[in-house]
């Protein structure tokens, strides 16, 4: 039991969890992502040069990891701004801004939109994928890293007082590598110490969330309390899913508005469509997952934002929750999946 017990913490400080209100549990306001550049297909160099112009939109719809200047986020904020003011008229209450150490969180800028916006923001404390990794990073114990994430929460992150509510995103690839491993341990560690929620981003291959959540178990890690992220791209088939959902965690689909022929980190995967995404939620809510399920765009380009003719953070209230309700997901399910939910997770314990 700490003071953070029965309360989420954003931003702005704690927070009764009745005030969450609808809340997107994947989301990036301001990052980098460089780190993940692929090189354009053959012949498209100049197109992934170009500066935004409506005819290269669809291309970077496509392409969206092969122009450097799609990858900064971080230089709109004040579309970012507009956006969030959007989203509350919209009926959105809470977005959780998982950035992590790797991809340049920017606190203070979260703490600015907060309180411009009237959007409550939720950061997140931890690490990023192993190629984000410094060499200090990739040299630190378990306790050390346990020590920075729990400082993270209870005092501040970056040298700033601003304090994360969230661990994670929580970087791993496939297969997952040894410095992955130890973050790993140590969000479990800080985890069973805080009492805290817990977002993993899973590599790319059908078995990685399984293997995360074995190893957060045996290091003492509440899957109850951990959201396992982007599995619109990780499992596809149903059989394999039920056995995933078994397991305890969150279900998170969180690439709504994400519709790309080939997958450029993985040309094996065929990234869903939005229809495809409300098909497997209303699967899961089938199968009795309606507790357990929780969804975000994952916004982390340039090109997903309405600036640039892109769905938005609002997409999934306009038009993914009325969709819902036409494909056997009532009204009741709805909002447990945008508000119950999150809140519940959200909550320390
Ligand atoms: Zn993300």
């Amino acid at each position: 039991m700490t003071a953070l017990s029965g309360k989420v913490q954003t931003v702005l400080g704690l927070l009764d969890p009745a005030q969450l209100g609808r809340t997107m549990t994947h989301e990036h306001l301001t990052m980098t992502f460089e780190c993940c550049y692929v090189p354009p297909p053959t012949g498209d160099d100049a197109v992934s040069e170009a500066p935004f112009e409506m005819r290269n939109m669809h291309w970077l719809r496509q392409n969206p990891y092969s122009s450097q200047e799609n990858l900064l986020l971080c230089q709109e904020i004040e579309a970012v701004r507009d956006e969030l003011q959007y989203y509350r008229q919209a009926g959105g209450g809470t977005i959780v801004e998982n950035t992590t150490t790797g991809i340049t969180r920017n606190l203070p800028s979260l703490k600015q939109l907060a309180k411009d916006t009237g959007v409550n923001i939720i950061a997140g404390a931890g690490f990023y994928v192993d190629v984000t990794h410094s060499d200090e990073t990739r040299k630190m114990t378990v306790e050390k890293l346990t020590d920075i994430i729990v400082s993270e929460i209870l005092h501040g992150a970056d040298g700033t007082d601003i304090r994360c509510g969230v661990i994670g995103e929580i970087g791993t690839s496939w297969p997952i590598t040894e410095s992955e491993k130890r973050v790993l341990r140590a969000t479990a560690h800080a985890q069973s110490q805080l009492g805290c929620p817990v977002i993993i981003h899973p590599g790319r291959h059908t078995t990685a969330p399984t293997e995360v959540v074995r190893i957060l178990q045996e290091a003492g890690g509440d899957i109850s309390k951990t959201v396992m992220s982007h599995l619109d791209r990780t499992i596809f088939d149903y059989g394999e899913l039920l056995e995933f959902a078994k397991l305890g965690s969150y279900l998170e689909y969180d690439l709504f508005g994400t519709e790309m022929l080939d997958y450029p980190f993985d040309l094996e995967i065929d990234m869903p469509s939005d229809s495809q995404r409300v098909q497997a939620l209303s699967f899961l809510v089938k199968e009795g997952y309606e507790d357990r399920i929780v969804i975000a765009h994952d916004i982390h380009t340039k090109n997903r934002l309405t600036k640039y003719g892109g769905h938005g953070y609002s997409h999934i209230l306009k038009n993914i929750a009325p969709k819902m309700l036409t494909r056997g997901i009532s009204q009741g399910q709805v909002d447990k999946i945008l508000i119950h939910n999150p809140k519940h997770w959200l909550t320390f314990k």
